[in-house]
């Protein structure tokens, strides 16, 4: 392993973005024993935090959000990082080794971490600047949304992915009478089987909120304090609230106008986190990131890769020990469904262990017989399992998968 200290005059690394992908670079820094100075710039004003209870537990309870940090304020001081909040680099030059920030500053960088995350996909026919539309991304988003829950009766949610799901969750529980509008067949359709789907459908309708797939908004209009949306079946809903969550979208700006290789689905990095610019590496969900284990480069949207793909590249910034080799997954809260999804859900076949109809059950994705992706419902259990299953690449029969008596795994198999 190699460590490399750095003279207090010499640029050390800097980090753009203070999210999880970034502090969990300091993470693998520290693994890898790197004693020089870094300097983390984050444009927004607070300390970095956990993003995932912004859409559950921050807009259901006052409060909620004082629990959320990533990390003590002092172990930034204690690891030697310089942290500048509320500041935003507004340029990168890969030429001369250093970033612009908002306030006309410079800072010369050894190495540049390109940790900038995802921003939230704007409907193009509604201005975010409209009264009582929300977009969910930030911890000022999360607690101008619960402030104006307080006052709201009704709520229209666009798009039936994780965030707007949870989001109808917390607000159906608030009291606000919720309609979930989804484009397509059915909810949560990009990641989640058909009976995923079903399930979640049934527990939201089960807790009162309309679910309305197969149709998207074709007009907005506010007045009142009102809004009133027209859908494309012809039908038009009001509500106080509209809540958009259409998806993300990488912060690629910087190293687009840098001239660096990025595109739709991120910053191209090798297994190192290396991108095309010498000196610039890109972490966590910017990051379209070449994963040893599939061969090829993948976008993922999830905490579990911000954590596990920060660390990697920050461990690799001093010591290239390792290319990226990580099997990703993330989770979702709705109402008592606690929703674990381990490796990929694209198989050619899979198997349903236990009755989805007890909301306790898993589903097993298979792929030319292996397993390759667990989907869990209330089932830790069967998660820690399957997640040994899904690494060894199991072969299991599907009848085996679906007999609850079996034990998993079988005896003589080698699980991970
Ligand atoms: C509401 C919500 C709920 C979620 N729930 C779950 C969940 O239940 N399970 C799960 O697996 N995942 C969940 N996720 C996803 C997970 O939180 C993200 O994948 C993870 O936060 C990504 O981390 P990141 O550090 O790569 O990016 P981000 O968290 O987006 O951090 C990037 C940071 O960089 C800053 N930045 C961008 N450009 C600049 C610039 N030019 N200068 C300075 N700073 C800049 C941004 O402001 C931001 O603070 C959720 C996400 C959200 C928004």
């Amino acid at each position: 392993m190699t460590q490399e200290t750095h003279m207090d005059a010499e640029p050390g690394i800097v980090i753009v973005g203070s999210g999880l992908a970034a502090v969990s670079v300091l993470d693998g820094l520290k693994d890898a024993s790197y004693a020089g100075r870094v300097t983390m710039i984050g444009e927004e004003p607070h300390y970095p935090y956990d993003r995932p209870p912004l859409s559950k537990d921050v807009l259901l309870k006052t409060g909620a959000e004082s629990t959320i940090l990533l990390r003590e304020q002092e172990t930034y001081e204690g690891q030697d990082v310089t942290l500048l909040r509320g500041r935003a680099v507004t340029a990168l030059d890969p030429s001369l080794r250093c970033v612009m920030l908002d306030n006309g500053d410079t800072i010369d960088y050894g190495r540049l971490v390109l940790a900038t995350g995802s921003r939230p996909k704007v409907l193009p026919l509604l201005s975010p600047a409209t009264p009582g539309v929300f977009y969910l991304r930030t911890l000022d988003d999360a607690l101008a949304l619960r402030v104006a829950m307080k006052r709201a009766s009704s709520l229209i949610v666009i798009g039936g992915g994780v965030i707007g799901l949870e989001v109808a969750a917390v607000a159906v529980q608030r009291g606000i009478a919720t309609t979930v509008i989804e484009a397509g067949p059915r909810l949560m359709a990009r990641t989640a089987p058909p009976l995923l789907s079903h399930v979640l459908q049934q527990a939201h309708s089960a807790h009162g909120v309309a679910i309305r797939c197969n149709t998207y908004p074709v007009g907005f209009e506010y007045g009142n304090d009102s809004h009133t949306v027209t859908l494309s079946d012809d039908t038009t809903l009001v509500a106080d609230l509209i809540v958009v969550g259409i998806g993300v979208t990488p912060e690629i700006t910087l190293a687009q106008s840098a001239g660096i290789d990025c595109g739709a689905m991120g910053i191209a990095v090798d297994g190192l986190g290396r991108t095309s610019a010498d000196g610039v590496f890109a972490a966590g969900e910017v990051a379209y990131a070449f994963n040893d284990i599939s061969g090829r480069h993948e976008k993922h949207e999830s905490w579990h890769h911000a954590a596990a793909h920060g660390r990697h590249v920050g461990h690799a910034l001093v010591d290239a020990h390792a290319g990226y080799a990580e099997i990703c997954g993330y989770w979702s809260d709705q109402y008592d469904l606690n929703i674990n999804v381990f490796g990929s859900t694209q198989g050619d076949d899979l198997a349903v262990r236990g009755d989805p109809d007890t909301r306790r059950f898993a589903i097993y994705h298979l792929a030319a017989g292996a397993i390759i992706g667990i989907t869990c419902v209330n089932d830790p259990k069967e998660l820690r399992i399957g997640k040994r299953l899904v690494k060894a690449r199991a072969v299991i029969a599907r009848e085996m998968l679906e007999d609850t008596n079996a034990s998993l795994p079988p005896a003589g198999l080698k699980a991970a």
